[in-house]
């Protein structure tokens, strides 16, 4: 690695599989890191406090807000969800690649800020695909799933703005495909220039 690392953010409707993807490409890339986000949503049974989310007051999350220490922020269904500014900035100042999953609204102020991270819709198969996933995960009840799904569409709208688009069939190959859409930004030439000008050198 060197110089500065990058952000690389995988948005999506919900069910659409990113933590899945998510958990499975920190496994096989270990030196990625992943972004922990911010919310005030509860944990869902199984999530724990600062590895799946930070899980925070609203006052708490408010006073963040005020205080400018959040890169980007989103109100989605009823709660807050955002990233903080001093963890990105800190990782990539050490050249470490961070993973971050954000709502599209999250990546589009993501990408003002950081023009040259990799942004990756992934898409489900099909519309009812994703609706038997998300009903399939059972985290929420039905008034929460026809939420979720209401969304769908202005997600949608969105994804022509992300620099890859991954779509979530087969796992494997989707996770492989996200995996490689990674090695490859990390192989561009920009990151190495002092690689190449130390074996000049030598
Ligand atoms: P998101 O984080 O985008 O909301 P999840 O990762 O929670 O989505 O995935 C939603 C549900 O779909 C989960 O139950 C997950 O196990 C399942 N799932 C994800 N990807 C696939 C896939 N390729 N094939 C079948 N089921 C999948
Ligand atoms: P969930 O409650 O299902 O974990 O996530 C709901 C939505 O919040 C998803 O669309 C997810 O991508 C989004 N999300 C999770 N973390 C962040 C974040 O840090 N910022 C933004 N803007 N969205 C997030």
């Amino acid at each position: 690695m060197s110089g500065e690392g990058q952000i690389f953010v995988l948005s999506g409707p919900p069910g659409a599989g990113k933590s899945t993807i998510a958990t499975r490409v920190l496994q096989d890339m270990p030196d990625l890191a992943y972004s922990v986000s911010l919310t005030t949503r509860q944990p869902r049974p199984g999530e724990q406090d600062g590895v799946d989310y930070h899980f925070v007051s609203r006052e708490d999350f408010q006073a963040r807000i005020t205080a400018g220490e959040m890169a980007e922020y989103e109100e989605i269904f009823g709660n807050l969800y955002g990233t903080s500014e001093k963890i990105v900035r800190r990782a990539l100042g050490q050249g470490q690649d961070l993973f971050l999953d954000t709502d599209v609204n999250g990546a589009e102020q993501l990408q003002k800020r950081f023009p040259d991270g990799v942004f990756i819709f992934l898409l489900p198969p099909s519309r009812k695909v994703l609706e038997d996933r998300l009903r399939g995960r059972a985290t929420e009840d039905e008034s929460q799933v026809r939420q979720r799904l209401e969304r769908v569409r202005y997600e949608l709208t969105k994804a022509k703005n992300y620099t890859h688009l991954v779509v979530n069939d087969n796992l494997e190959k989707a996770v492989a495909e996200v995996e490689a859409i990674i090695t490859a930004s990390r192989r561009r030439t920009q990151r190495h220039l002092k690689l190449l000008e130390e074996f000049q050198a030598s």
